[in-house]
């Protein structure tokens, strides 16, 4: 009770608003969203592929792999991305990653974690890893949004996280302005792991990488790539959202 008191206070000097739809948020919606837009998240409940993550449709078999999948050999093992890359979970990685709302790591952390518990991977994974971002690029936006996902998650799932484990060592044009061949020579040689101590982090290790979006899988693939190089038994991807196409 006396927190709610507190809440209506706080509520009154510091008006809350939900992240989406910018209506304020009265003292019972204690997240950063309103019931409304919460419910619009377009979340991934049910058939996916194992593999890339992608909706597959509803009655579709999930135990195997989409038609994609069936072509495209991917270095990680399988992928869970909790929503569809659409509305509302859109709004919201736009003002997560380019408008420095960083707090919103907390409702995300907590997509990824209800995703990964709801859809376990085969084996528990030992280590968090995050896709990295370039040095430079880091230094302009003051933040990797895959480094707050990441360390949210490993609080919730109780698992380490190495957050400098992978290194992003070529500034690379944005995966988004390239056609889909480019996307793969773009990626090349561009992530590493530096030095002993987290080449014996990742050995016999099985791994859990994190980042914000999944779109092709080239990102992610190229990353577990250098991850099973190093030693790693296996990687698995969790992201917050997949788009629909590749
Ligand atoms: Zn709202
Ligand atoms: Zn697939």
């Amino acid at each position: 009770m006396y927190s709610s008191v507190f809440q209506k206070i706080l509520d009154i000097l510091y008006p809350r608003f939900c992240y989406v739809c910018k209506k304020p948020l009265n003292e019972t919606q204690n997240f950063y969203l309103c019931f409304s837009c919460w419910r619009k998240i377009p979340l991934i409940r049910h058939e996916a592929c194992l593999q890339c993550g992608m909706p597959v449709g509803k009655g579709i078999e999930t135990t195997k792999v989409c038609l994609v999948c069936q072509k495209e050999k991917f270095a990680f093992s399988q992928a869970r991305c909790a929503g569809e890359y659409n509305d509302s979970l859109r709004e919201l990685l736009l003002s997560f990653k380019f408008h420095g709302i960083t707090q919103l790591r907390f409702p995300l952390g907590a997509l990824l974690y209800w995703k990964i518990k709801n859809t376990p991977f085969p084996q528990k994974p030992q280590i968090i890893v995050p896709v990295p971002m370039s040095y430079s690029s880091q230094i302009q936006r003051g933040y990797n949004q895959a480094v707050l996902l990441a360390e949210n998650l490993s609080h919730r799932l109780k698992i380490p996280c190495f957050p400098h484990l992978l290194e992003k060592i070529k500034t690379t044009k944005p995966q988004s302005e390239l056609q889909r061949q480019e996307r793969k020579k773009n990626l090349v040689s561009c992530f590493r792991i530096e030095g002993d101590y987290y080449k014996k982090q990742c050995k016999d290790k099985i791994v859990l990488l994190v980042d914000d979006i999944l779109t092709t899988g080239n990102t992610a693939s190229e990353c577990s790539k250098v991850l099973t190089q190093a030693g790693a038994q296996k990687v698995y991807v969790a992201t917050v959202a997949r788009t629909l196409n590749f």
